[in-house]
């Protein structure tokens, strides 16, 4: 590495720090290329990407069939807002139909947005389908959930911080216990219209459910007539090693929650799938978005899925977690208190904090970022390949053995 370089970094650092809210805390690596799971700084230093962005890059970053059709459709038509019809719309709900099996779609742009779509239809359905009386609503969530940053989805969170000098809230929410599904049996009241649940909680550390979790809330939500919403922004595509998590137990949920992957990192894309029932409550003017559905990020996101299919990668996915996994669990520190996930989302949760250790990490050229607090998350593209699995485990190895 060059001073200059060197120099160069610390500056735009300072740079961001003075100019930009400081509403993250970021590692100081300063990324200005990426191929595949490899990310490199501005003083070429090469590291893994272990993060994938949050899973929105689970098809590798800079895709090149994602790339090309990126250029390609900017080159034609980017936006029309949904005022006129565009020739790519219709494609990607035929997609996300044949892939997903789901009646219909409603495409948003972050995952929060998508989140408040699936409140608002489920509300909506409880007033005119079931016959909740008006302002009654209520949906069930789970404790740790993490859905999003909007009043709206912080008003349910159980996180201080994400709350604290947010209010007034939104109200009409109900949390209880995660994995526990007679708590959700509890609280269900007549005017209860949806439960909104993380198959796996990604945010609050990689939380598996026992098994039947899912299992067991759909059929409650079904006896109560509940509208079972999972959300799949960070789970979804091929995460956790099924193409959706819930698929581990079989079922399907009423109403699905999907963003992140689902332009590969190109693009914001997001969307909620249901039925035609569900849909069924939105007429002209009921919800919007200017850039929801734009024709560029419908190409990218076809283009992104297509990708998922064609190369594998739920299958990948499956595969190599259970490589990486593994391997991980033959690191012996008494610094370690469990290595758990599903697919290629892992968490090694210490027993003391994760951040020293991701900065170690990223010093050894790995890029992982800690999440509450105690737990390294190891979320790494799904094209991974096994050598470079075998390269990140000896160096988290060296890291966690030291
Ligand atoms: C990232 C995420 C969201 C929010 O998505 P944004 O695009 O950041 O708004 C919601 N739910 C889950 C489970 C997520 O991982």
């Amino acid at each position: 590495m060059s001073v200059l370089e060197a120099t160069q970094t610390q500056e735009l650092i300072e740079l961001e720090n003075r100019f930009g809210a400081h509403n993250y805390h970021p590692l100081d690596v300063v990324i200005e290329r990426a191929e595949g799971v490899w990310v490199y700084d501005i003083e070429g230093k090469r590291y893994l990407d272990c993060l994938a962005s949050y899973s929105a890059v689970n098809q590798g970053h800079c895709h090149p069939r994602i790339l090309a059709t990126l250029i390609e459709q900017a080159h034609k038509v980017t936006l029309t807002s949904r005022a006129f019809r565009n020739d790519q719309l219709p494609l990607l709900y035929r997609d996300l139909h044949e892939l997903t099996g789901f009646e219909m779609a409603l495409p948003m742009n972050s995952g929060a947005e998508a989140v408040e779509t699936a409140v608002k239809v489920a509300r909506k359905w409880g007033y005119k389908v079931k016959g909740i009386p008006d302002g009654k609503a209520e949906i069930v969530v789970c404790e740790n959930n993490f859905h999003g940053r909007t009043v709206s989805i912080v008003s349910f969170s159980s996180d201080a911080q994400y709350r604290d000098g947010f209010g007034p809230f939104t109200p009409g929410f109900k949390i209880i216990p995660y994995g526990n599904s007679r708590a959700l049996a509890e609280a269900i009241t007549p005017n209860t219209c949806a439960f909104l649940v993380e198959p796996i909680q990604g945010e609050a550390g990689i939380i598996i459910p026992p098994a039947g979790y899912l299992k067991e809330v759909a059929k409650i939500c079904r006896e109560h007539r509940v509208l079972l919403m999972c959300d799949e922004i960070q789970s979804g595509l091929g995460r956790t090693g099924e193409l959706f998590a819930y698929m581990h137990e079989g079922i399907t949920p009423d109403v699905l929650i999907i963003g992140k992957a689902l332009a590969g990192g190109f693009y914001p894309v997001s969307a909620v799938l249901a039925s035609a029932e569900i849909f069924g409550v939105f007429h002209p003017g009921d919800h919007g978005s200017t850039f929801g559905g734009n024709p560029l990020g419908c190409a990218v996101a076809r283009t992104a899925l297509r990708v998922l299919i064609e190369e594998d990668l739920v299958k990948r996915s499956a595969l190599m977690g259970e490589y990486f996994i593994y391997h991980l669990r033959t690191i012996h520190s008494p610094k370690v208190k469990e290595v758990r996930g599903k697919g290629l989302w892992i968490g090694i949760e210490l027993h003391s904090a994760a951040r020293p250790y991701c900065e170690a990490l990223k010093d050894e050229g790995l890029l992982c970022k800690e999440t509450h607090d105690r737990v390294i998350r190891i979320a790494p593209p799904l094209t991974i390949r096994k050598e470079e699995i075998d390269w990140a485990c000896d160096r988290i190895r060296k890291v966690l053995e030291s």
